[in-house]
């Protein structure tokens, strides 16, 4: 729904929110948590432009009223969780009092204003305690183009149109943006070699995804319905989920993926509220004519007509000798959230159709984000055809997999006709040596 927090002539007392192309302006209002110099707890905090404001010390200023403040007082952890259980109406009421007190002509502003602290003094954190976090496999590209290059005649498995595949992956091992990530080690199998062998993995890959973060969540028992699965969405995120290529070939046979890819996962540490992407909500993607009919727990005509997301993705590839040449990171592909097959709702309804009792903080993975398009792609498996056609960078070097020293970085933005431009800020790692 969109609401005076969205418009568009809005504009914040706090300059920086209001240049152009910022990613935190004051429609968008993300959460997030972060130590400060100042404090010895980390803190709730929302961004808007260069600063972040400390929820729970507005809260103890007593400027916010009912719900909001209810739910600013939830603020007191060091995580989201405690927010995100209360639900949307909590989440929606709190937005809209932090709007109207960053407004320009808010009254209150000096005492709003010493609960700002700039973001270059914060340390993110991880945004929430991840209960538990499940990768799914939503992209009919990534699914095609990964099937091809293991089933060449026989690409895409008969599962794929008629649910939401996925597979469980750890929790304890998500790490925030500019984490560095430690090149993992384990068993592989090379073409050609009568023997597995363990050593390092020789092909290190990302995967472009989108994190879903749980609102509120469901009793063990009780799914959730289609119709009220945006209800159980706090927020989006961006996550790339490192993943070890040749590890996961040989490990993956017949179970899903396990060590190829638990070793690590990045979380950008600002979630974006699903209430904030209401103006960027477009139609689910085309199913194809060819397409079998949905079973009646996937199918719902308002998450046909608005359960798609149109959010612009890049990723960005700097290698050490480019860092060392000045060169920025060169932009390898730009895929698009919109071209998922499958909804977040639909993720959502199908994860806890078992009775499966979904809770605050948990991820949800949205798989791989692939694009039918060239330089759409989400992934270096995809991009290079497993390591045979090698990317050109600009510092005249070519790049498969990943090497010591390489720097990824996923940034995104959403941007539509009549309203203001909201990002999503980095989820970057580099490839520790
Ligand atoms: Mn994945």
């Amino acid at each position: 729904m969109i609401n005076a927090t969205h418009h568009p002539e809005l504009r914040s007392w706090v300059d920086s929110a209001n240049a152009h192309g910022c990613d935190f302006p004051i429609q968008n209002l993300p959460f997030g948590v972060a130590h400060s110099p100042a404090h010895t707890q980390a803190r709730v905090v929302v961004a808007i432009g260069d600063q972040a404001l400390d929820v729970l010390a507005l809260a103890q200023h007593g400027l916010l009223q009912g719900m909001a403040q209810e739910a600013a007082l939830a603020c007191s952890g060091q995580q989201l969780n405690g927010l995100m259980s209360l639900g949307a109406p909590h989440h929606s009421a709190l937005r809209a009092q932090l709007s109207a007190l960053l407004a320009v002509g808010a009254s209150h502003q000096a005492v709003v204003a010493t609960c700002l602290l700039p973001q270059r003094d914060l340390r993110m954190r991880v945004p929430a305690q991840v209960g538990d976090f499940s990768d799914f496999f939503t992209s009919i590209h990534h699914a095609t183009n990964s099937g091809r290059l293991a089933r060449p005649d026989n690409p895409l498995l008969p599962n794929f149109k008629h649910l939401p595949v996925a597979y469980h992956s750890r929790s304890s091992s998500i790490v925030v943006d500019g984490t560095p990530c430690p090149r993992p080690q384990g068993q592989t199998k090379p073409a050609g070699a009568a023997q597995p062998v363990f050593g390092p993995t020789r092909c290190l890959d990302f995967e472009c995804e989108v994190g879903l973060f749980i609102g509120q969540g469901n009793a063990l028992g009780t799914p959730i319905p289609l119709q009220q699965a945006q209800d159980h969405i706090f927020g989006l995120a961006l996550l790339n989920d490192w993943s070890a290529r040749d590890m996961q070939s040989w490990e993956s046979q017949p179970l899903g993926p396990f060590l190829a890819k638990s070793f690590m996962t990045t979380v950008s540490p600002w979630v974006v509220t699903l209430e904030a992407l209401a103006p960027f909500r477009v139609p689910a993607a085309d199913r194809g004519a060819d397409a079998p009919a949905l079973l009646p727990y996937l199918n719902d005509t308002a998450d046909r007509a608005q359960g798609g997301v149109q959010l612009h993705l890049q990723i960005g590839l700097q290698t050490p000798h480019m860092r060392e040449q000045g060169l920025a990171h060169h932009v390898i592909s730009r895929p698009k959230f919109e071209d998922q097959y499958w909804t977040l709702g639909q993720m959502v309804a199908h994860q806890t159709s078992n009775g499966c009792n979904l809770q605050a903080g948990d991820l949800i993975g949205s798989g791989t984000v692939s694009g039918p398009r060239p330089g759409e792609l989400g992934c270096l498996k995809e991009i290079t055809q497993d390591g045979l056609h090698a990317i050109a960078l600009p510092s005249g070097e070519s790049k498969t997999y990943l090497e010591a020293g390489d720097e990824v970085v996923f940034t995104a933005h959403c941007q539509r006709e009549g309203f203001v431009r909201i990002g999503f800020g980095p989820c970057a790692g580099r490839v520790l040596a």
